[in-house]
């Protein structure tokens, strides 16, 4: 089936045309303001209508809250639950439910499916998922770990087991890293703790979030006179490597400073590797050892000193970096040496497979429930 993965960022639009798992087009369209981007997205799709059309369209969704525990046609109903799910992801599910408005709303009958970062979370055992906090927040409020990346998660487990030749290994830690950050324990290839929790603000030191902090930084600066508006504003935009280089947020340019020996970048580069470093080592516990470990997202599959600087550091779990293979090379590759006893590889994220691969398996669900629904009314 030809699905058109639809994948809304903070400043573009990546749309994918596959079939099955191959890529016949792709298009990526910055989202300058969500009007001009919306208009050049139905632009691009009007364009592959003549070549290749697709005949399903999937659209990344950031937070299911607790309404969406599975991908899910998008209907008035969807959206409006939506809606009353954006105190949950401010910043990302407006682009979302616009995006998906506008393309359920273009007079075309092609069904548009939302696929949620969070659903490939739901296996999180109670331990992970609940906070020790008061119980009447996670009961009333929805205060819970719901847990990032899971379209990107999905697909290492969907692909590993091809690179590796082999069944999924038992006791595998994946890392998406790049300007957003986050760890996964999968044991089984199930979601068993994960880094982000109710908000992708936790966990690991990010391009501009915070990663884990105090939670009593919040009430101290609170009383202070901050507003809410202006603590999230200074955690989603100046914080993580951002705040500590001294306005620096990509890692390309926190690489060109160390070369250089800026403090202030080595502060950065040190302490993103750290929390990468101790998120692995805290999963190995919880998983009772260390198989594999994959690498994802622009920094994890680009930069091969931040990979290095993490394999050292696991070195006590018997990791052993091969210095050619992770120095050189691009794409799905194994970075770890001979005598390592966790494999690890640095991969190229594809959450466009798991949104057409979500859409598809979506699609044909529908597809066997209308046949029910013709064969017993006629
Ligand atoms: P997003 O979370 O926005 O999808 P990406 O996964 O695209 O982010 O990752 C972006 C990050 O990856 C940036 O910090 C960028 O500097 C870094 N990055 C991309 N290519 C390289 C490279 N060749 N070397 C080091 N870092 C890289």
């Amino acid at each position: 089936m030809r699905v058109l993965s639809v994948n809304p960022g903070s400043s573009s639009l990546k749309t994918t045309l596959l079939d099955g798992e191959d890529i016949l087009a792709d298009h990526e369209i910055p989202l300058e303001d969500s009007v001009t981007g919306m208009r050049k997205a139905l632009a691009a799709l009007s364009l592959w209508r003549h070549k290749s059309p697709p005949q399903a369209i999937g659209v990344r969704v950031v937070h299911g809250g607790r309404a969406f525990e599975d991908s899910v046609r998008v209907d008035p109903e969807v959206l409006s639950v939506l809606e009353k799910l954006i105190p949950l992801a401010p910043l990302h599910l407006p682009i979302a439910i616009r995006v998906l408005s506008a393309l359920t709303g273009m007079g075309h009958s092609l069904p548009v499916v939302a696929v949620f970062d969070t659903q490939f979370h739901r296996t999180l055992p109670e331990t992970a998922r609940r906070y020790a906090l008061p119980e009447e927040w996670e009961k009333d409020e929805g205060i819970e770990k719901y847990g990032f990346h899971g379209l990107s998660y999905d697909d290492v487990v969907h692909r590993l087991p091809t690179l590796l030749g082999a069944t999924l290994p038992e006791r595998l830690v994946a890392v998406h890293w790049g300007n957003g950050a986050s760890a996964c324990a999968l044991l089984r290839g199930q979601s068993v703790e994960t880094s982000m929790g109710l908000t992708p603000l936790d966990g690991l030191v990010m391009g501009t979030r915070p990663g884990s902090i105090d939670p009593g930084i919040f009430p101290t600066l609170l009383r202070k006179g901050y507003t809410p508006e202006a603590l999230e504003e200074a955690l989603n935009h100046r914080s993580g490597l951002f705040a500590l280089s001294g306005g620096v947020s990509d890692f390309r340019e926190i690489e060109e400073r160390l070369e250089r020996k800026d403090p202030r970048a080595v502060l950065a580069f040190e302490k993103a590797v750290l929390s990468v470093a101790m998120a692995v080592g805290a999963y190995s516990a919880i998983l009772g050892g260390l198989e594999a470990l994959v690498l994802t997202g622009g920094i994890g599959e680009h930069s091969w000193r931040a990979r290095e600087a993490v394999m050292k550091r696991l070195a006590f779990l018997g990791v052993r970096d091969d210095p050619e293979a992770n120095r050189s090379g691009t794409g799905d590759r194994r970075v770890s040496g001979e005598d390592s006893r966790v494999a690890v590889w640095a991969l190229h994220a594809r959450e466009d497979r798991t949104i057409a691969r979500e859409t598809q398996r979506i699609v044909g669900y529908m597809a066997k429930e209308n046949q029910k629904a013709g064969g017993v009314n006629a």
